[in-house]
């Protein structure tokens, strides 16, 4: 068990003003783009001024509009918008991404170009040689990447890679991640035809749900145990109303130092919303965690009651404490996640914008190389699916 004493911790640094941040997708009737909107207001470090919110010119007008942007920062394409604001005294500092996937490396392409950072949603892209590309880009720009893996970003998910860090569990021994939802298990019922680029291999890749949702799983699984996936051996499966692509993975994991573990995913688990879980088991403890539930987190050892770690005063370690914006027992959820998110990016920014050194002691928000794992593990797995489940280097 943690210690129980209130930890002494390092606050963020203060910021003396507010970045300016541009929205790429995220127009009325999208989904994501709000949430991350939310999220940067959160965390009071940003200040929303411009945006290319739709593919469709009109809806982009009317979704700055809606948006109360200036009229002069409502762009209909998102090179008309790179350009402008890299021309402007009181340009944008960063970029988020927020369309479908095939439209992510363009976009970050040309932000990323002139100059401005980039905030781009999961997963990066749709193949390994475009997400080296951009890796290139960020080597010969040296624009700051992050990629809004946002699970991690709950406190007591940093509280587990703490706790693991510290030698909580002892040597890993397995690791075990799911995420199921079900959206997609009668997809003509459900609406999902509003969302057609998802299974359209040519938008949204060659996979469907590990890229969708596999991804979160796969990050949370390294980024908590701090171990990278080396190999794996899926089975895609359709279960749900035919689709093109699968709708369901079983994938075998092994991490770095012969780590076993095993990655469950799917859109078609009937009465699931977004049931993302993970359980470590190391030689001395378990530590297991739900992001439907994201304060309370699960320890325990072999022959003693499991204990209920919640968000909290004490027994929580210095991530938790910085992170946290209400007392224990105010629930937080998944805006206050997407807010740290913001919240590091922005520390990250504006220590480069002053010319200070990058802070790793204080933000480990998810960055161009998370991206790229994300990419290389949803490549590995349509190729070992292919191969009838062979093992496959990652
Ligand atoms: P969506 O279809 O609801 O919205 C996409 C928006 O992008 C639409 O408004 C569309 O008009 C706009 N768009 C498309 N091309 C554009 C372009 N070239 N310029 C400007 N706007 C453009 O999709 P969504 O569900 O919001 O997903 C968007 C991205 O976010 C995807 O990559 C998805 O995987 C990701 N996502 C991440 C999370 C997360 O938890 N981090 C959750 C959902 C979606």
């Amino acid at each position: 068990m943690p210690d129980t004493t209130f930890p002494v911790f390092t606050p963020f640094p203060q910021q003396r003003e507010r970045l300016k941040l541009g929205l790429v997708g995220g127009g009325i009737g999208s989904f994501i783009g709000e949430i991350h909107a939310t999220g940067a207001r959160l965390s009071d470090r940003w200040e929303l001024v411009a945006g290319a919110m739709s593919s469709d010119p009109e809806r982009s007008l009317a979704s700055g509009r809606a948006w109360r942007l200036a009229e002069d920062r409502i762009y209909t394409n998102h090179e008309a918008m790179a350009e402008a604001e890299a021309a402007r005294p009181d340009g944008i500092d960063a970029v988020v991404i927020a369309t479908p996937n095939h439209t992510h490396v363009p976009i970050a392409r040309s932000f990323m170009r002139r100059g401005i950072h980039v905030i781009c949603d999961k997963p990066l892209c749709n193949s390994l040689a475009e997400a080296d590309g951009l890796a290139d880009l960020q080597r010969q720009t040296g624009v700051i990447f992050a990629v809004s893996y946002c699970y991690a970003s709950h406190a007591m998910a940093r509280q587990i890679r703490e706790m693991i860090a510290a030698g909580e569990l002892g040597r890993i021994c397995q690791v075990h991640v799911e995420y199921f939802q079900d959206w997609a298990l009668a997809l003509e019922e459900a609406g999902g035809s509003a969302k057609p680029w998802r299974l359209d291999p040519a938008h949204g890749g060659q996979s469907f749900t590990t890229a969708d949702i596999g991804t979160h799983a796969c990050h949370l699984a390294s980024f908590a145990t701090g171990l990278k996936l080396e190999a794996l051996s899926a089975s895609f499966h359709t279960v749900g109303s035919p689709k093109p692509m699968e709708d369901t993975a079983f994938i075998q994991l092994r991490f770095e130092g012969d780590v076993p573990g095993t990655l469950m995913t799917s859109q078609a688990a009937a009465g699931t919303h977004c049931d993302l879980r993970i359980r470590i088991f190391g030689e001395k403890a378990l530590l297991e965690w739900r992001q439907e539930q994201p304060e309370i987190l699960w320890f325990a050892k072999p022959g003693a009651p499991k204990i209920m770690l919640t968000r909290g005063d004490q027994g929580c370690g210095e991530a938790v404490h910085r992170l946290k914006r209400l007392r224990a027992g105010f629930p937080e959820g998944l805006n206050d996640a997407w807010s740290n998110l913001y919240t590091e990016i922005a520390v990250a920014i504006d220590a480069r914008k002053r010319g200070e050194p990058d802070r790793p002691d204080l933000v480990a928000f998810p960055d161009l190389e998370d991206g790229l794992a994300g990419v290389r593990f949803v490549e590995a797995a349509v190729r070992s699916n292919a191969a009838g489940g062979e093992w496959t280097a990652v």
